[in-house]
């Protein structure tokens, strides 16, 4: 929106830009927005390249399937980061273009503003205020998440390592890091919120059955973040004219497609471009609103079925992993095309 002409104020209640939660994957749908804010090069040298994704077997660790991005998508690259180079490389742009970034400040009563952008993540204040509280469920599910070092000749690739209720991915960082997030199902929920810490020896415990590198990696690990998983609502309202709210605020989105904040970059863009191209603030936001809902809802969908397919147990395993290995094998690109709609989306392409 600075770029663009407004003058804008950042106010965030954290004292320090700095994020827990290690490594992200910057998808190229998220990687043409950066691109089209001038900052994809920058994002270039603090970020690692990664080829697409592995599925394997969490028992013997022995390739199921591969998605080659990089084959089938070669001028569209895929690339991983640590979340700290990725907020640096966001606030430096901001900041030179004279964006106030207001630190250590919390709010509690939204402020009057001629435009309000709640960007306030899961318990969005101004979502609530836009669409009263909400109640999300526990999807009986919780991550880890850890880094550790990365061990040398490393593939440029996400690998997913499926079992019986649980599932582990891990990628190299460019930062000498290998980033893993575990999942597993459990009845009992932990809170929502990135301050809880949990003692490695649970994680380790929690995938003893598993092979391959997965231990190798798991003894490594000193600590780590645990993280409830919780299904929330698109919400069905997304501005008042004078409001609006974008990224996990609107569409809170579970990690299996890696796609929250590819999803939040991409409502960014789509947001200053509406209110660039459309006087009426009001009208901007309803297009705004319109063009990003139904995109939303699709990829929180798709990322929510995941789940079930990662967590497979007895037959239904075996039977899915033949499947998905004989897809593999004789069509790579039948494989690819399933998950293209959510990286070949360009939300830079504004049709009037
Ligand atoms: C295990 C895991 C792995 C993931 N991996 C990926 C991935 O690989 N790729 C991907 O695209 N996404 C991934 N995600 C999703 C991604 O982390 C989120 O979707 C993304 O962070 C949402 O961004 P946001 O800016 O909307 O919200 P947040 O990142 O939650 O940011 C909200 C900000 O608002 C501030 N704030 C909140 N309330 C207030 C207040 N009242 N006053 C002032 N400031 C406030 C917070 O301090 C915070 O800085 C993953 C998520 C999890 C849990």
């Amino acid at each position: 929106m600075a770029r663009r002409g407004a003058r804008v104020t950042v106010l965030e209640r954290a004292g320090a830009l700095r994020e827990v939660g290690a490594g992200i994957q910057i998808s190229p749908n998220a990687l043409r927005v950066l691109d089209a804010l001038g900052i994809g090069d920058r994002i270039a040298e603090v970020s690692a390249p990664s080829r697409g994704v592995e599925l394997r077997s969490g028992r013997t660790g022995a390739l199921v399937a591969r998605i080659d991005y990089a084959r089938h998508r070669p001028a569209a690259p895929f690339r991983v980061i640590h979340r700290s180079r990725l907020i640096e490389a966001l606030a430096r742009a901001a900041r030179e273009l004279g964006v106030g970034i207001e630190l250590g400040q919390q709010v509690t009563d939204l402020p009057p503003a001629p435009l309000l952008i709640g960007a306030d993540g899961l318990h969005s204040r101004v979502r609530a205020a836009l669409n009263g509280a909400e109640t999300p469920f526990f999807t009986g599910q919780v991550a880890w998440r850890a880094l550790v070092p990365l061990e040398a000749g490393a593939a440029p690739v996400a690998q997913l390592f499926m079992g019986k209720g649980r599932h582990l991915v891990s990628y190299p960082l460019a930062d000498g890091l290998r980033n893993i997030v575990a999942v597993e199902e459990r009845s009992g929920w932990t809170a929502e919120s990135w301050s809880l810490t949990d003692d490695p020896a649970k994680l380790r415990a929690a995938f003893a059955g598993f092979g391959g590198p997965v231990p190798g990696w798991l003894d490594q690990v000193r600590d780590c973040g645990l993280w409830g998983l919780f299904r929330h609502e698109v919400a069905p309202r997304w501005h008042d004219g004078t409001r609006a709210i974008l990224g996990d605020a609107a569409h809170p989105t579970l990690p299996f497609l890696a796609q929250g904040a590819a999803l939040a970059i991409e409502d960014a863009w789509v947001l200053a471009a509406c209110l660039d191209a459309r006087a009426d603030q009001r009208a901007a936001l309803e297009r705004y609103q319109a063009l990003r809902h139904s995109r939303a809802a699709r990829v929180v969908a798709a990322s929510n079925a995941n789940a079930r397919n990662y967590h497979l147990g007895g037959p239904a395993r075996v039977g899915a992993h033949a499947a998905l290995r004989a897809g593999s094998a004789l069509a790579p690109a039948l494989l690819f095309r399933r998950v293209a709609w959510v990286f070949d989306h360009d939300a830079t392409d504004l049709r009037p």
